[in-house]
């Protein structure tokens, strides 16, 4: 069980304690913040440099196939949050988060992959896809393959750069009253009469009434501390930047095999690789050469442009399938907010949203993530 360390030096405190400052603690701490509550985020480096700066930041809620209707259900809500939320993050922190608001376009080669691809947009209500046939896609975009017959499309789908997220984020909480500690590595939680009280850093003692560990795929090591045990592994993406001759792309293309994301500078952002359990972030010419090759295949002009940069990140997916949003069971005062696999960008809002709620005593069941709980996840574990 971990100790005390009363000789470290105290460094600060905070009502709320938010460890990791990738998308989702940057999150918590802007909407605890903006809650009226002292908040701390203590990043080991510098926001955004974790998975979420290698991240497309697809809002993609219904492009994406999702594990259950619930997790389908919080991503919509995220999704549809964003443009009131980039609003208010961008005038607060000052910084732009580039929101694009085109809509995403799926397209296909053949008549049975369209109507496969058709049902399935159309299996909620609230979706309103349009069927664009082929001399439509080649109107809308210029260039496409021409063995692309058609293609559906999500005009409600968006996109933006999330690191550039992660920095309003913290801006926008740092202006409501948070302090954000970059280069600082919470390496022990601190226990006193079964509650948690703080955090041992690399720089010294935060206290804290309660702590939210947001650390991505390297959660686990507090969690284990909290007496929580919820496997994590990496999913490595690799991805490539280009930039287009001419005029820009406009529509992001979620294929099924690639997607190819418009930035600003004509860039396209083209991804991703899906390699579990490797822990580099090298990117190799096999990875790149596919990624190239079926980009190249929808948007043939992908040949002429010049290459901007590659890289690539680690998902932190959970064993469980499914994210982690809740209480610790076992330690009072300890939250988690981990496991967010490939949507964490499309899920920080609500995920953030959620948090602070939970925080302040609401009902996990009300917040709508119960189905997110260590209680599921141990259920769905056995
Ligand atoms: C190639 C690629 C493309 C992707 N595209 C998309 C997309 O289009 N849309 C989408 O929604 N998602 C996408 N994702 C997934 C998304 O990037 C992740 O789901 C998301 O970034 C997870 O966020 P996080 O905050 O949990 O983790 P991270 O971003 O990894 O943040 C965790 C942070 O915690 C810090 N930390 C860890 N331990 C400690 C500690 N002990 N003390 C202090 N700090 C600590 C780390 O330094 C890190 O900055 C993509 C991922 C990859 C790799």
């Amino acid at each position: 069980m971990p100790k005390i360390h009363t000789e470290a030096t105290v460094i600060g405190h905070a009502e709320c304690l938010v460890i990791g400052g990738g998308v989702i603690g940057s999150s918590i701490a802007y909407h605890v913040a903006r809650e009226g509550r002292s908040t701390i985020m203590l990043e080991r480096t510098m926001p955004g440099e974790g998975a979420s700066g290698a991240a497309a930041g697809m809002l993609a809620a219904e492009s994406e196939e999702f594990i259950d209707s619930d997790l389908e259900q919080l991503a919509r809500t995220s999704r549809d949050e964003f443009p009131e939320l980039v609003r208010e993050l961008e005038r607060l922190s000052g910084v732009s988060v580039e929101f694009r608001t085109e809509g995403f376009v799926a397209p296909f080669r053949s008549e049975a992959e369209g109507e496969r691809r058709w049902k399935a947009a159309n299996m909620r209500e609230d979706n309103q896809p349009e069927w664009w046939n082929a001399k439509e896609l080649a109107r809308r975009i210029p260039g496409i393959d021409r063995q692309a017959i058609g293609a559906i499309y999500r005009s409600k789908e968006t996109q933006l750069v999330p690191v550039q997220l992660c920095r309003a984020y913290a801006g926008a909480a740092s202006v409501l009253g948070a302090t954000i500690w970059s280069c600082t590595h919470a390496e022990q939680l601190v226990v006193q009469n079964g509650r948690v009280c703080g955090v041992v850093t690399d720089r010294g003692f935060f206290s804290c009434d309660q702590v939210i560990i947001a650390g991505g795929l390297d959660s686990m090591n507090l969690l284990d501390q909290a007496g929580f045990h919820y496997p994590l592994y990496p999913v490595k993406g690799e991805a490539v930047a280009v930039s287009l001759k001419d005029h820009p792309l406009e529509y992001t293309i979620y294929a099924d095999d690639i997607y190819l994301v418009p930035k600003q500078k004509n860039e396209v952002w083209i991804g991703a690789t899906s390699l579990p359990n490797l822990y580099d972030k090298e990117v190799t010419v096999e990875g790149l050469e596919g990624l190239l090759a079926r980009a190249a295949a929808w948007l043939p002009r992908v040949r002429e442009a010049s290459f901007v940069r590659t890289w690539a990140g680690l998902r932190p997916q959970a064993a469980a399938g499914r994210p982690f949003i809740g209480a610790v069971p076992g330690l009072e005062g300890v939250y988690a907010a981990v496991g967010h696999y490939r949507n964490g960008v499309l899920l920080s809002e609500a995920t953030g949203r959620a948090m602070a709620g939970l925080l302040k005593g609401a009902d996990a069941e009300e917040l709508g993530i119960s189905n997110f709980s260590s209680v599921r996840i141990k259920e769905e574990s056995l």
